[in-house]
This record gives C-alpha cells, sequence and structure tokens, in this order.
C-alpha cells in the first residue's frame, strides 16, 4: 500500500456534550474530513454531508477502530477519530498510537503519516466548572474500569492516592459488568480519605438533564453512580460555600 500523502488522521475531542464546548480547530478538521471513526453514540453527533463517511463501531474495538483509521489516511483519505472530551483521557489517541507501533513493521510508511491529536474538555474538567472548583489544588485522574487493568490494581491506587491527600475523579465508575466493585471503591475511599470528605456524582455534564449531588463520602452509595457519571472526590479542606464545592489552592504539612 503506498502513501499518498494527502491522507491524514485527526483525533478529536467533542467534549463533554455541549455543542458549544466543541473547539474551532476540531469542527475545522470535521468540515474538511471524508471519513469519521468512533464509538457509535460520538459518531453520531456528526452532522451527516455528501462527500462525509460515517465509520461508527462498538466500542470494544478500539485498536481495531484505530487501525482501520490508519489503513484510511494511508489510502489519501483525511480521517477523523472522534472521542467525548478529550481524545487523550481514558480515549482514542493511546489507541492510535499502540495501532501505530503494533504496524510499525509491517506499514513502515504510516509512521509518516500526518497525525494530530485534537484537545477537547474532559469530563472532570466540565464537571468541575458545574460545582465550582474541586479540583483547585493536587489531583489525580483514575479510571475504575478494569476491563485494561486488574482490579487489584485499581484498590491500591485508592487506597495510596487516598492516603497522599489528592483528590480525584473516576471515570467510567460504576457499570452493569461489575455491580460490586463501586461499593469496595467507597469503602477504601472512607477509609483512606475520612468519612466526611466531600464526594460529588456529576451526570450528563453539559447535557439536557445534568444531575448534581454531592454528599459527605460516608453518605455515598454506590447507586449514585453509573456510566453517564463522573465521580469527583475532594481532600480534606474540600469544603461548601454557598452553591458552591471548592477545594483551596493550599495545603498545609502532612
Ligand atoms: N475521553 C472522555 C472519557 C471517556 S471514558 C473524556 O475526556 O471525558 C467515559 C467516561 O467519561 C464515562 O463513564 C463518564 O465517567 C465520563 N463522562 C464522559 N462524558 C461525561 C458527561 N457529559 N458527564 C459525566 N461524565 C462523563
Amino acid at each position: 500500500m503506498s502513501n499518498t500523502g494527502n491522507g491524514w488522521v485527526v483525533i478529536a475531542g467533542l467534549g463533554p456534550g455541549n455543542e458549544a464546548l466543541v473547539t474551532q480547530e476540531v469542527r475545522d478538521a470535521i468540515a474538511d474530513a471524508t471519513d469519521i471513526v468512533g464509538y457509535i453514540p460520538y459518531v453520531k453527533r456528526i452532522a451527516p454531508r455528501d462527500g462525509l463517511t460515517l465509520h461508527a463501531t462498538d466500542n470494544r474495538v478500539e485498536v481495531d477502530r484505530a487501525t482501520h483509521a490508519l489503513e484510511m489516511a494511508a489510502e489519501g483519505k483525511r480521517v477523523v477519530v472522534v472521542s467525548s472530551g478529550d481524545p487523550g483521557v481514558f480515549a482514542m489517541a493511546s489507541a492510535v498510537f499502540e495501532a501505530l507501533e503494533n504496524n510499525a513493521e509491517s506499514h513502515p510508511d504510516w509512521l509518516n503519516l500526518d497525525i494530530k491529536v485534537l484537545p477537547g474538555i474532559t469530563a472532570m474538567l466540565a464537571a468541575a466548572a458545574a460545582i465550582g472548583a474541586p479540583l483547585g489544588h493536587d489531583f489525580a485522574a483514575i479510571n475504575l474500569s478494569d476491563n485494561l487493568k486488574p482490579w487489584s490494581l485499581i484498590e491500591k491506587r485508592l487506597q495510596l492516592v487516598g492516603e497522599a491527600g489528592l483528590a480525584m475523579a473516576f471515570y467510567n465508575p460504576r457499570s452493569k459488568s461489575r455491580p460490586h466493585q463501586f461499593a469496595r471503591a467507597l469503602d477504601i475511599l472512607r477509609e483512606a480519605c475520612g468519612a466526611d470528605t466531600l464526594i460529588t456524582f456529576a451526570r450528563d455534564v453539559t447535557k439536557p438533564g445534568q444531575e448534581l449531588l454531592t454528599v459527605p463520602l460516608n453518605d455515598a452509595t454506590p447507586e449514585m453512580a453509573d456510566m453517564r457519571t463522573v465521580v469527583i472526590v475532594g481532600n480534606r479542606d474540600t469544603r461548601r460555600v454557598g452553591n458552591y464545592v471548592y477545594t483551596p489552592r493550599y495545603a498545609a504539612e502532612d
């Protein structure tokens, strides 16, 4: 297969849902694309038009999807791979580079493809903004799905990050295929962070029907989260002021 030199791949973040939060450079890339690749609900956000082929696939095949995007770009197509939020946060950007690495010997020409990552507003930042400033000091972002890592590693990280006093944002907090693990995560957090630490459940952020709920960890129940929720746990200084939740910018010695 020869590289015509005209094709490219853009891995674009569509933001958390509100179309006003899609950046201009992402809009421009989509307007210039011949092909859109992505998970079905994200591809649905792209308006169909003449000359644009939409390739919507199931979420479980990220590397296949990424390989397909690289193949098409090598054929001269202009391909936008869409992710929700930011493409570098638990999303397609790493999958594209993984596919590039996997194919480095069989398709060395792909290494010269024009590949760009265009950032988007990730769910935790949109959620943090919606409730105030809970991530105003040091924090960690953790994917609670054990599809790509063992659950034991997730437990260890929750424990250590909690003990280190960092705030946390959790993606993919609770799915039907792993109903008990989020309850376990809450137990670890109560122990490591303290039961009165504030936790916020932010569902469908920036979309119609957005829901925000902040409670002390002691009152948190697993049902408060699902796969459309991003969860933010504050640090020991995180507090309410009026209707807002914020974390001060400073911290004292441990
Ligand atoms: N790349 C995406 C994250 C993909 S993982 C990003 O940067 O936001 C999918 C998880 O993101 C969901 O399970 C949920 O935890 C979170 N998420 C994405 N969009 C969201 C939204 N609008 N509201 C709340 N959580 C969201």
